[in-house]
């Protein structure tokens, strides 16, 4: 994993800016997670990151997802994200790779369609998933462009809705949902640092985002490890509440009817 991510942490100065550097201890999932983290850079874009391999797999999507399958939207790849930046919501300072506004604006749990293994799929430039988000739902194709109206660079893909129940021909619907999954939060309350602070997804409860995450140069630490071996007692002695933190949620349901059969055809 450590040589996936070597682009993510060159780019970056973790003196400077306080996103993850793919450390901490990420949990465990029945599926594998999705995020879309809405990027207010220097061009405003929409980053799909699909959980693969122990690392995000990340496209920066320039004009969001459409939930019109007549919409191609420009993909273009970026370098493998570590999975901590899953709950990565706040501001990365000016001047630093990034600097600007991130949202976590829709999340949830992902599936290849069918047998698709998703190295092969990636390789071959035709990635056909399905997402099982709370803005997002149904099936999606990426497919690697070959042509060079943006450029013929390899990393230009497109993101296109499949016609299913989930699709719309107001394709910018969804894009109009436009508050955090993770805080509820506008773009400008997680600017400002105001507001409720984003709920963990990937990380563990007690590594949850303050609401005034401003990723600057103050040098502020990042929240301490857990200390593992009581940290493990206090899960055991509280197992028997029922699940909160994963499963037991909509965006599970929706797995379980709409992901849970395409898993089951891969056995
Ligand atoms: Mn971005």
């Amino acid at each position: 994993m450590a040589a996936k991510l070597s682009t993510y942490r060159a780019k970056r100065d973790f003196e400077k800016t306080e996103e993850p550097s793919g450390s901490k201890k990420v949990r465990k999932a029945e599926y594998p997670r999705f995020v879309i983290q809405k990027h207010d850079a220097t061009r405003l874009h929409y980053d799909l990151r699909l959980e693969h391999d122990g690392v995000f797999k990340s496209w920066a999507v320039t004009k969001g997802p459409s939930l019109n399958p007549k919409d191609k939207r420009l993909a273009v790849e970026v370098e493998d994200h570590p999975l901590d930046y899953g709950d990565f919501e706040g501001t990365i300072p000016k001047g630093e790779y990034g600097g600007g506004t991130v949202m976590l604006w829709d999340r949830g749990y992902w599936l290849p369609e069918g047998n698709e293994n998703i190295d092969d799929a990636l390789k071959k430039g035709e990635l056909k998933f399905v997402l099982a988000g709370d803005k997002l739902k149904g099936s999606y194709v990426l497919v690697r462009m070959k042509g060079d109206k943006y450029g013929g660079k390899r990393n230009n893909w497109l993101l296109i809705k499949h016609k299913d129940e989930w699709a719309s021909d107001d394709g910018e619907a969804a894009l109009r949902k436009d508050k955090s999954v993770a805080s509820g939060r506008t773009m400008a309350q997680i600017a400002a640092g105001k507001g409720k602070a984003p709920t963990p997804f990937m990380l563990a409860a007690n590594h949850a985002i303050k609401p005034d995450a401003v990723w600057s140069t103050d040098g502020n630490e990042p929240p301490s490890e857990p200390k593992p071996a009581r940290r493990t007692a206090t899960r055991r002695a509280t197992s028997t509440k029922p699940k909160t933190a994963r499963g037991k949620t909509a965006t599970a349901k929706a797995v379980k009817a709409k992901i849970a059969p395409a898993r089951a055809a891969k056995r």
